[in-house]
């Protein structure tokens, strides 16, 4: 890899234990995991399989029997959803290998929150330390439905992923009463792109701010709506070179001292 890349791009993977998923709410629409198995000409997304090759993925040693993944921001479950019902049976391998690599961070990410409680590991406790639990929302409906239950189990940090943002949110009344550590903003990208707009993206932004929370716009999404002007059709390339040159991140000390920032996926 470039010598020139952040740490936060060397240090992050995206680790698939099982793959396929059901669409829950209107931030799934576009899911990028079922338009990239039909690019790949792969069918059948919606059935959730066990991975042969990645499963034990953070266990996997090199030749010298060193961990091929060391001290790493660890993206879990990016092409499924870490608590969905049909990867119940395997679940419970997936938090002992958890367990094990203390060393590195995993971001679990879900949009199904309500079946966090039932799906933590006995020895969980107020969370475990090396492990970041995430919802993703995409509007004001699901901020409102999925920020209070998140919240509501015991986790040592927690995120949120407003990506693909379709709609304002206004997070000021459920920043006050919750404890947010990081806010990663995405608008939604592809041919079908929905619109993100500019003043939505500011006005979280001034959000965070206010309540000592970490913000990174990790991409703008194909289309932006800016004032009166609509950029349409932006690459991934476009936006990476738009968020950056916005300057508009906002990190909080010692909310994640290795890992600044993290790549798209
Ligand atoms: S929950 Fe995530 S992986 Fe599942 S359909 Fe929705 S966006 Fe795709």
């Amino acid at each position: 890899m470039n010598e020139d890349v952040p740490d936060f791009v060397r240090n992050s993977v995206s680790w698939n234990p099982w793959h396929g998923c059901h669409r829950v709410s209107d931030g799934c629409l576009n899911c990028y995991m079922f338009v990239g198995d039909k690019k790949r000409g792969v069918t059948g997304s919606d059935i959730v399989r066990r991975s042969k090759t990645q499963f034990d993925l953070p266990l996997q040693k090199d030749r010298r029997g060193k961990y091929l993944l060391h001290d790493r921001l660890i993206l879990t479950s990016m092409t499924s959803d870490f608590f969905i019902e049909e990867a119940d049976a395997w679940r419970k391998e997936a938090w002992d290998i958890i367990r094990k690599r203390k060393d590195c961070t995993f971001i679990i990410l879900t949009k199904r929150p309500q079946r966090i409680m039932d799906c933590l590991p006995s020895d969980w406790g107020e969370g475990y330390p090396n492990v970041r639990l995430s919802v993703s929302v995409e509007n004001q409906y699901t901020w409102e439905e999925r920020i209070p239950i998140l919240c509501n189990v015991p986790a040592k940090k927690y995120d949120v992923f407003l990506a693909p943002m379709i709609g304002p949110v206004h997070t000021d009344e459920l920043l006050d009463e919750y404890h947010i550590d990081c806010i990663y903003l995405g608008g939604e990208y592809g041919p079908n792109a929905r619109p993100c707009d500019y003043d939505w993206v500011l006005e979280v932004r001034e959000s965070c701010i206010c309540h000592g929370v970490t913000f990174h716009w990790r991409n703008c999404g194909s289309v932006l709506v800016k004032g009166d002007h609509i950029y349409d059709g932006l690459s991934l390339e476009d936006q990476g070179r738009i968020c950056s040159s916005a300057h508009l991140d906002h990190i909080v000390d010692d909310v994640m001292p290795k890992y600044k920032q993290m790549t798209l996926f």
